[in-house]
C-alpha cells in the first residue's frame, strides 16, 4: 500500500480542509470518521442512531466501535491501492495501536497541526456545524487534551510525528503541510 498518513489537531484547526487538499493533490484516500459517522446520522443506520447523541454532547464513540469502522475501511480496495490519510482518527491511545495492527508498515506520518485553544474556539463558533455548541465545543477541547493530545508523544516516540503551524491563511498552511509531506514520500 502506498503511504499512509494520519492528521492531528485540535477541532476546529482546520485538518478537515487540509485533508481535503491532502488528499487531492497526493491521491491518497481522505477518511474522516467525523464525516462517515454524519452520514450513519443522516442514513438513520444503528450506528447513527447510537452515535448521535455521544456526538451532541461532543463525547467521544467508543473504540470498539469507531475501530472496527476504520479498520473495514482500510481494507477497501481504493485504500490498498492509493493509500489513506485519517482524519478525525487516531483520537485515543487505544485508537491508535488498534491503527498500528491494521495498517503498521504503512503508516509513514503523523502530522499535526498546531493551532491554538483560543483561535479553535473562533473558528468553531463561526462555522456552525449542529454539534457546535459552546458546551459541546467545550467538551470535545476538554477530550482533546486528556484522549488525544497524549497521542503526540505516541507518534513522536515511533518517530513518524511532524508538528505544522496551523496559523496563518490556507494556502500557507497548506504549503508548510506539503513540504513535510514530500520530504517524506522521497525516502
Ligand atoms: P469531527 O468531525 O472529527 O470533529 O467528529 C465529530 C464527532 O464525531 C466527535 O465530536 C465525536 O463525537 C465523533 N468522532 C469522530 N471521530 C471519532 C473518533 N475517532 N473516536 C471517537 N469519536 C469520534
Amino acid at each position: 500500500m502506498p503511504i499512509g498518513m494520519v492528521i492531528l489537531g485540535r477541532q476546529g484547526s482546520g485538518k478537515g480542509t487540509q485533508a481535503i487538499r491532502i488528499a487531492e493533490s497526493y491521491g491518497v484516500v481522505h477518511i474522516s470518521t467525523g464525516d462517515m459517522l454524519r452520514a450513519a446520522v443522516a442514513e438513520g443506520t444503528e450506528l447513527g442512531l447510537k452515535a448521535k447523541s455521544i456526538m451532541d454532547a461532543g463525547d467521544l464513540v467508543p473504540d470498539s466501535v469507531i475501530n472496527g469502522i476504520v479498520e473495514e475501511r482500510l481494507l477497501k480496495q481504493d485504500v490498498q491501492s492509493g493509500g489513506f490519510l485519517l482524519d478525525g482518527f487516531p483520537r485515543t491511545v487505544g485508537q491508535a495501536e488498534a491503527l498500528l495492527t491494521y495498517a503498521e508498515d504503512d503508516l509513514r506520518l503523523a502530522l499535526n497541526l498546531d493551532v491554538s485553544i483560543d483561535e479553535v474556539m473562533t473558528r468553531m463558533l463561526s462555522r456552525g456545524r449542529d454539534d457546535d455548541t459552546a458546551e459541546a465545543i467545550t467538551r470535545r477541547l476538554e477530550l482533546y487534551e486528556t484522549e488525544t493530545a497524549p497521542l503526540l508523544d505516541w507518534f513522536a516516540e515511533r518517530g513518524i510525528l511532524k508538528i505544522v503551524d496551523g496559523n496563518g491563511t490556507e494556502t500557507d498552511v497548506f504549503s508548510r503541510l506539503r513540504a513535510v509531506i514530500e520530504e517524506i514520500s522521497e525516502k
